[in-house]
């Protein structure tokens, strides 16, 4: 370790800081994720209600031809019981029974089939009004997504830019210090390095013993401070 390595150190920090600054704020920018899973949501309801009715046609298609069979059996039934070939009473009067059973069966799939019209109808109401704030909501997330887009394109450019950087710097810095850095900031939210300034730790504020300024000035190993654990640094220009 060398009193470049504490530079580049130091360099790193920055770097990380920045990177850690703008990504917060691509964190805190909408990209659009909540409208976009409310579009899902809409997705999914409009297939529930399509569903719904498809099962509710094919009802329909049922209960009209039960209908068309009832109505055919009636009709037979009215053709022989009125066509003169009956002259058994008890027969004609089962025979005008029954065709009145079936009259009244008829008139029973007439009512489900009109409600079943008016159901359909609802639904297929409710499947335009979900259709309509499906494409509300498209219209919305890519608008959103735009300024997304607009508003944090320097931001990801500077994170990349950043990252590159960090590359270079990492690179050329000693890997034990590096990772020792690491450690640090992961621990400490984020910041690994600290500057001795004045005196003091600018992490933490607490004051550094004159003792360790030689060794820090050397920087042949990390020197912590004591109080808030972060590596020590006088930057070039300072101290
Ligand atoms: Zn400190």
């Amino acid at each position: 370790m060398t009193r470049d390595d504490f530079q580049r150190l130091y360099e790193l920090q920055g770097i990380d800081s920045g990177i850690d600054q703008r990504e917060a704020l691509l964190a805190a920018a909408d990209d659009g994720g909540d409208v976009l899973g409310s579009l899902e949501a809409a997705r999914v309801a409009v297939e529930a209600l399509q569903e719904d009715l498809r099962e509710k046609q094919s009802r329909q298609r049922k209960l009209e031809l039960d209908l068309e069979t009832i109505l055919a059996d009636r009709d037979r039934r009215s053709e022989r019981c009125y066509g003169g070939t009956v002259s058994n009473p008890k027969e004609l009067a089962a025979l005008q029974q029954k065709i009145a059973e079936l009259a009244r069966n008829a008139d029973r799939h007439e009512d489900m089939i009109l409600e079943l019209l008016e159901e359909m109808e609802a639904v297929e109401a409710a499947v335009a009004e979900q259709q309509e704030s499906i494409e509300q909501l498209a219209r919305k997330h890519t608008s959103i997504a735009d300024s997304y887009e607009r508003t944090t394109s320097r931001a990801r450019g500077e994170i990349a830019e950043l990252r590159e950087r960090r590359e270079m710097v990492v690179g050329a810095t000693d890997e034990a210090l590096v990772r020792e850095y690491e450690a640090i900031r992961e621990r400490f939210g984020g910041i690994g390095v600290a500057v001795l300034r004045d005196g003091t730790c600018s992490a933490c504020n607490v004051a550094v013993p004159r003792v360790l300024y030689p060794m820090i000035e050397r920087g042949t190993s990390a020197v912590r401070c004591e109080s808030c654990r972060r590596i020590l640094v006088i930057p070039e220009g300072e101290g």
